[in-house]
């Protein structure tokens, strides 16, 4: 019996605790957890210094209305703008928030209705963002959607050209698709697209919830592209388990997001913000960035020697500790069996098993979890 919407269909497991990449259920199972929530727990469960920043802000207040200064929210925006090309940043408790609040900002500041999106692509489930979202499955049932969004084919130029017209505002997209596959963006498709947006004066706009904050071993994704987005929205691994978004965008946007322009009651919140603090102050280190890239190609290295011949397993891609195993059927009875084999996953799609690892794990544990992943898909033709 359950009081809970069935939204989500659940895996049998309930965890108890969680500690770095370890999570153990309520009978005392322990796991691998290489999922990270989805790309959530981004330093691993309960990073010591995440915690002691939440423990001390505790301490101090947990709300303070957004009426009112609070200096941990301008310790984390700077931190932000800092390591992107963004100068100011509205704060809010989600992806799809965060989202939200860049589409409304595009439209405000170009005055302008369409925003080309792409297939596969995923951008939330809140009526914009599922309007944003080019995948019929999340807008079943929910419809008409917003007319605001057209849809192309992703890493397809000519499309974008041809959908482009004098009412196309913004581009969004995704550096690497996550929930549509785990696709990264061409350089070149990437690169022209930079071009065009800059012609015809078109606001590019990257999601980077789940390719940010060091999750691909830069800052934001769109650095491996050298590219300077009109506008960022980011989430998932910023608070490292905490709830916190944050749209990022340039200094001549900010009149258009004036005082009481947009807002959100718990955007910011200083619990949030002190996870969020302590997350950047360790992830946006060249040192740690440099690992995380060195650790996602150890990861790569491995899948292809060891899961990319199976029978089963078409290709490995991905970027970072964002990596797909792109396999040549439904990969769903794969996920009960390594959660049984003690490795938590997830798939992107129905034909990618995703494994976002936190930026912390270690080199045994990727040599484990591979272990697990090539004795599971080895059974699989
Ligand atoms: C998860 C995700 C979102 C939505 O984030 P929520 O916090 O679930 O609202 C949006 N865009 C991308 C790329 C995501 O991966």
């Amino acid at each position: 019996m359950t009081a809970v919407f069935p939204t989500y269909k659940r895996f049998e497991l309930s965890v108890s605790q969680a500690s770095g990449t370890m999570v153990e259920d309520v009978n005392g199972k322990t796991y691998l957890d290489f999922g990270s929530g989805i790309g959530v727990c981004s330093l691993g469960h309960r990073h010591p210094k995440v915690q002691e920043a939440i423990e001390e802000q505790l301490q101090k207040y947990w709300h303070v209305s957004n009426l009112y200064h609070i200096p941990i929210q301008e310790d984390v925006a700077q931190l932000l703008v800092d390591n992107c090309s963004g100068d100011y940043v509205f704060f809010c408790n989600s992806g799809a928030e965060a989202n939200e609040a860049a589409i409304k900002l595009a439209r405000k500041v170009t005055g302008k209705t369409k925003i080309i999106t792409f297939r596969q692509s995923f951008h939330g489930r809140t009526f914009a963002t599922m309007s944003a979202t080019g995948q019929e499955k999340i807008q079943i049932g929910f419809g008409p959607m917003l007319e605001t969004f057209e849809y192309v084919p992703f890493n397809d130029i000519e499309a974008v050209k041809h959908a482009i017209d004098d009412q196309t505002g913004a581009v969004m997209l995704e550096m690497v698709q996550g929930e549509g596959g785990i696709i990264p963006a061409d350089a070149t498709f990437v690169n022209e697209l930079k071009k065009i947006c800059n012609e015809k004066n078109i606001l590019l706009i990257v999601d980077e919830i789940q390719t940010g904050i060091g999750r691909t071993g830069k800052a934001f994704a769109h650095q491996h592209y050298g590219i300077n987005p009109d506008i960022i929205t980011a989430a998932k691994g910023l608070g490292s388990g905490l709830p916190v978004g944050a749209m990022i965008a340039k200094k001549e946007f900010a009149e258009a997001f004036g005082p009481g322009s947009h807002g959100s009651t718990f955007g910011g919140n200083p619990v949030a913000m002190a996870a969020a603090k302590a997350v950047l102050n360790i992830v946006f280190k060249n040192e740690f960035l440099s690992e995380v890239e060195q650790k996602g190609e150890y990861l790569f290295k491995q899948l292809e020697e060891k899961i990319s011949k199976l029978p089963f397993v078409e290709k490995i891609r991905g970027k970072g500790l964002m990596i797909g195993i792109v396999c040549k059927g439904d990969v769903s009875p794969m996920i009960p069996l390594l959660i049984q084999k003690g490795l938590l996953v997830l798939n992107a799609g129905p034909h990618v098993i995703r494994l976002l690892p936190p930026l912390t794990v270690t080199k045994s544990e990727i040599d484990k979890a591979v272990n697990l992943i090539q004795e599971v898909l080895a059974d699989f033709k």
